[in-house]
């Protein structure tokens, strides 16, 4: 069975809370996976999409090769993202998950390809970070940590007193995932009953992975995004409509069935 749901066919809505609640009662996991859509409402710009990052500027920038060839422009990108996230706030999407995670009895945990730190702004204590996070840095030559880089810069690009150049802690096209983090996320989408896929054009691997190996396994996948992807044949539900819109709704839904 599929359905589809603009916010608001509020039996939709029911019955795909009532399904979730059936899988939990018998001591099923929940898992979300998060992609920049979630922030958007936030003010924080998703990358692909209509006005996405990547219709202004090349992929190719978020890049080690571009770091190391032209860190001035790679910085002067990079800053750019982390203006807007010192000052971007937790939206109704980010509390909801916050809520749902503190609500359940079940165990719960949020698996984020975000790097601007609102999942924990809002409350939410399991956040796995795959693409690691933008308020981190460090010294390319010496791994100094550097946590509280001003915002903005006040030069570009950033040098470490040992004179080696600065680098965001996160995870840049080409380079590997933590591999903390993936062993972690792909234990918990194993033994996931119920996967929700909020916000994440699905399109970047192996974070699009994660979903497919609940759904694999039998799993409920139920899909958050105003657009269709990749995922959304296999999704259950679909949840067509902003986030901070959608998981209020769905979480009121559930509660109430919670044994
Ligand atoms: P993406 O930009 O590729 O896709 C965003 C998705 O969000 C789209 O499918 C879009 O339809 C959907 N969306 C837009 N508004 C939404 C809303 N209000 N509610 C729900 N969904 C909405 O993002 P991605 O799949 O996460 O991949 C981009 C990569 O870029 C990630 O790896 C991430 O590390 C990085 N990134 C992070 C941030 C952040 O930390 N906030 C922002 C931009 C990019």
């Amino acid at each position: 069975m599929t359905a589809d749901v603009i916010v608001g066919r509020a039996e939709v809505i029911a019955a795909c809370a009532a399904a979730i609640a059936e899988l939990l009662s018998d001591g099923g996991v929940m898992i979300a996976l998060t992609g920049a859509g979630v922030s958007k409402e936030s003010g924080v710009p998703t990358y692909r999409g209509l006005d996405g990052v990547w219709s202004k500027v090349p992929e190719d920038i978020a890049t080690p090769e571009t770091l190391h060839r032209e860190p001035e422009l790679f910085w002067e990108f990079h800053d750019a993202l982390r203006r807007v996230v010192a000052t971007a706030q937790p939206n109704a999407a980010h509390l909801a998950l916050a809520e749902i995670e503190a609500g359940l009895e079940a165990e719960f945990a949020i698996i984020t390809q975000n790097i601007d730190g609102l999942h924990q702004a809002a409350g939410s204590r399991k956040v796995i970070e795959l693409h690691g996070n933008a308020t981190r840095n460090y010294c390319t030559e010496c791994y100094r940590e550097y946590p509280d880089l001003p915002s903005p810069l006040p030069s570009l690009p950033p040098r470490c007193e040992c004179g080696g150049l600065i680098r965001p802690d996160v995870v840049l096209f080409h380079e590997g995932l933590p591999v903390e983090a993936l062993t972690e996320a792909d234990r918990l989408a194993s033994a996931a009953a119920v996967v929700l896929v909020i916000g994440t054009s699905a399109c970047v691997y192996p974070a699009a992975q994660i979903p497919l190996i609940t759904w694999q396994n039998g799993g409920l996948l139920v899909e958050v995004n105003p657009e269709a992807t990749g995922l959304s044949e296999l999704a259950a539900y679909r949840l067509r409509g902003p986030a901070g819109r959608s998981l209020p709704a769905l979480w009121t839904a559930l509660q109430p069935l919670l044994r």
